[in-house]
């Protein structure tokens, strides 16, 4: 069984009490209506989809139901932290471990 912690509630949680709501960060254009169709399908659609750390936005759907954001590895499903919606990405050297961490992004930049 998974624990999630909601930083609302101040509390780990079963998983089955959460729903991913996809990456977090995900900035809206601000002149959508003027964008291309090329440019609304990267904003829309195209994701990274990277091996390791990721930060994803989580709804605490048998809870409290608020979003909140959290950082995790893809790899192991390991949460290292979550943190309210609307503050902003933490640096991974504040919570991973002198680089030793598998959440590490190896691939970072290496494709698209
Ligand atoms: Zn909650």
């Amino acid at each position: 069984m998974l624990l999630i912690y909601c930083p609302y509630c101040e509390e780990e949680r079963n998983e089955l009490e959460f729903r991913n709501g996809g990456d977090a960060h995900i900035a809206r254009p601000t002149n959508i209506a003027d964008i291309t169709d090329e440019e609304f399908e990267e904003y829309f659609f195209i994701r990274q989809n990277p091996k390791g750390l990721i930060y994803e936005r989580w709804r605490h759907v048998h809870g409290c139901g608020k979003f909140f954001n959290a950082a995790r590895d893809t790899v192991s499903d390991r949460f290292y932290l979550s943190y309210k919606a609307g503050e902003p990405k933490p640096d991974p050297a504040t919570f991973l471990n002198n680089g030793n961490e598998s959440a590490l992004n190896k691939d970072k930049g290496a494709s698209k």
